[in-house]
């Protein structure tokens, strides 16, 4: 059976409670035994729901969903910008290509699939843009009244399709705590259907691992890099490669690489001082806005997730970013700033790892920040 466990104190409650911390104020994960059957999974449609018995929604609930997931994995070149070198593959997960046009559509899917079975009618939620998109497109497709709380300052295109959802939509002035603190008073009230603390979220961004197994032949690659910020999606796969491995079906779990925007980088930073304590820096705006967290709730646990899986942190400075997303235009792949992050990454690792099987992703689509951002 399926229930919460609190990260700090141990308490558990059931999954059907509606709270999104401990009573300790402590995180809240999901205590599950996912099932993988190959032959079943390898006769269902190509969407992230062939994995149903490894997702923690009661066997019988309805779910919420466009037919997402399964997405293209491709191998692309990296590293020709450097002329020594002639550049090597990595295996590149789609994930722009999702309904709302990111991966958060992963976690939206199953989170939401939760708040349906749940009964509950109304849900709020706080992102600096494409969290906020995928919560309101599965809101919508549910029924669901939602209340997406942003920054003033979140990209144009994002607000506009949150808002073409039918969400409603808070932009709050100031910082993106002053986002947090105005979203923790309104879940009083509310559902908080966060992509941070909520754990069914990401029980659905890990379906990520799943996909990239089952693509390259049931195998574990043996290095994934991914961008990281509030670690939704690391810490998703993570987690789904570590099930793999613990259901016998993956011999290990691959090195994971967090990439890091360096004007906001504080897990990097930790991460070479050998602490797992997040100090708060001196961070500056960066273009890749998705990853820019400057306190993350999860921090310690995204610490932990990396350095037990042999990974390490990377930063990219934001010309590297910016060359890596025009690049890739140039060679058909439109994505966002955020999403370019780990692309610019890779241009030195893809080097240093030829021989690995090194998996990546695009994040987020390039129409979620077009005209001139
Ligand atoms: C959310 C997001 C990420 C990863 O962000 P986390 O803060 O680690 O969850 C990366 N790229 C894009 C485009 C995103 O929207
Ligand atoms: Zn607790």
């Amino acid at each position: 059976m399926t229930s919460l466990v609190c990260r700090t104190c141990g308490v558990t409650y059931p999954a059907a409670d509606i709270r999104w911390r401990c009573a300790c104020g402590g995180l809240l994960d999901l205590a599950m035994r996912p099932v993988f059957d190959r032959d079943a999974i390898a006769a269902r449609a190509p969407n992230l729901w062939r994995y149903r018995e490894a997702l923690p929604l009661p066997p019988d609930a309805p779910v919420v969903s466009f037919g997402e997931g399964f997405t293209p994995l491709l191998p692309i070149r990296f590293g020709q910008e450097d002329t020594t070198s002639p550049g090597a593959e990595v295996w590149v997960k789609q994930d722009h290509l999702f309904p709302s046009g990111s991966y958060k559509d992963r976690g939206a899917a199953i989170m939401i699939s939760q708040v349906a079975a749940l009964g509950i009618d109304e849900v709020v939620e706080d992102s600096s843009g494409n969290a906020g998109c995928a919560v309101a497109a599965y809101c919508a497709r549910a029924g669901i009244r939602c209340t997406i709380y942003c920054p003033a300052s979140t990209s144009p295109a994002k607000t506009a399709q949150i808002s073409a959802y039918g969400a409603r939509l808070e932009q709050v002035p100031g910082d993106r705590k002053a986002t947090s603190r105005a979203v923790w008073q309104a879940a009083r009230q509310a559902y908080y259907a966060s992509h941070v603390w909520n754990p069914f979220f990401l029980h659905g961004t890990k379906t990520f691992a799943y996909e990239v197994c089952e693509q390259l032949g049931w195998r574990a690659p043996d290095t994934v890099v991914l961008p990281v910020g509030n670690g939704t999606l690391l810490l998703g796969a993570a987690m789904g490669f570590c099930e793999l491995r613990e259901a016998g079906i993956t011999a290990h779990v691959p090195k994971i690489v967090g990439v890091q925007a360096a004007h906001c980088a504080p897990l990097y930073a930790a991460f070479q001082r050998g602490t797992d304590n997040i100090a708060p820096g001196d961070w500056s705006p960066t273009l890749a806005e998705g990853i820019a967290i400057a306190a993350p709730a999860r921090g310690r646990q995204i610490l932990e997730a990396v350095a037990e899986s042999g990974g390490w942190f990377e930063a990219v400075d934001e010309a590297a970013i910016g060359r890596a997303q025009a690049s890739l235009g140039r060679r058909g792949y439109f994505i966002e700033p955020t999403a370019a992050a780990a692309p610019a990454a890779l241009h030195r690792l893809a080097h240093e790892l030829a021989g690995e099987t090194v998996v990546s992703v695009f994040t987020g689509h390039g129409l979620k920040a077009a005209a001139g951002h």
